[in-house]
């Protein structure tokens, strides 16, 4: 069938820098690295490192040796909790997540209760989180019941959230009542990009894939943006989730991949379904 792909999409620098970063490490120490969490959220690629001797745990107490730090970050009191273990960190914080963190120290220092719009949950968001005393996270509108009516507010943003929400949410806290709000966008471009390339072409086809893992916050984001075009939209992993089911009755598909998705998952599925005759 004909298939468009979105024109961006796949890896961005800064899951790039943490996998160069990773295989350096695991080259010079083959016995074996420690990453606080997977390095990104794609199985593929942690089942690929995983063969190659980096191990994976979710506690601080079980670090030693080499501790990979993934582009996501974490809150200064691991970095401490780290060092007074004595490994050796390995930091493969995304330069936009550290940007981030500066800025939400920045807002807390210039006396703003700092707001952090995004999913508290996230492994990017609680760190950010780390960075000011008493930071309140808010990701609906439900949400911001937290917020004291009449505060001076510093607002930050996910790295991956869309514009459009976090434009949403800034209005809304406006709306509530606050004496002051300083807003720092703290977006990240490579996911804008990719953001407006699958919308635009979400728009062009009968069919929309969005391909990267399951646990990807950007990758989510993406899928439910062409959705939110009126496209039929499956959000997969890889070639192995396709149904026949899904092309049916479609003439031309799109194509596009979370900032976390490798180059040979996109090019797997894309030959595939090039291949492929919708009935
Ligand atoms: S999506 Fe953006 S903020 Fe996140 S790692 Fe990639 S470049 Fe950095």
């Amino acid at each position: 069938m004909e298939v468009k792909l979105a024109n961006k999409l796949g890896f961005c620098f800064g899951v790039e820098r943490a996998i160069e970063m990773a295989e350096r490490v695991l080259a010079q120490h083959p016995e074996g690295v420690y990453s606080l969490g997977e390095i990104i959220h794609n199985r593929q690629v942690v089942e690929e490192f995983s063969r190659k001797g980096l191990k994976v745990i979710n506690d601080v107490s079980q670090a030693k040796g080499i501790v990979l730090i993934r582009s996501h970050g974490e809150p200064p009191e691991v970095f401490e909790q780290l060092r007074n273990r004595g490994v050796e960190i390995v930091d493969a914080t995304c330069v936009l997540v550290k940007r981030a963190q500066q800025i939400v120290a920045n807002l807390a220092n210039e006396g703003y209760r700092v707001v952090v719009v995004g999913q508290a949950e996230h492994p990017e968001v609680r760190a950010v989180l780390g960075y000011a005393d008493d930071v309140i996270c808010v990701d609906t509108p439900e949400d911001l019941k937290q917020l004291p009516v009449g505060g001076r507010f510093g607002i930050v943003c996910q790295t991956t959230h869309s514009p459009e929400h976090f434009g949403k949410m800034v209005g809304l806290i406006v709306a509530r009542g606050c004496k002051e709000i300083k807003v720092v966008n703290t977006l990240c471009e490579e996911v804008r990009r990719r953001q407006a390339a699958a919308i635009k072409l979400a728009r062009e086809v009968d069919v929309m894939f969005v391909l990267g893992g399951k646990q990807s916050a950007n990758t989510r984001e993406l899928a439910n943006l062409c959705a939110k075009q009126g496209t039929t939209s499956y959000h997969l992993e890889g070639w192995e989730d396709f149904s026949p089911e899904m092309v049916s009755g479609k003439r031309i598909a799109g194509v596009t991949a979370g900032a976390s998705t490798p180059r040979w998952v996109i090019e797997e599925f894309v030959d595939n379904l090039r291949r492929f005759t919708p009935e």
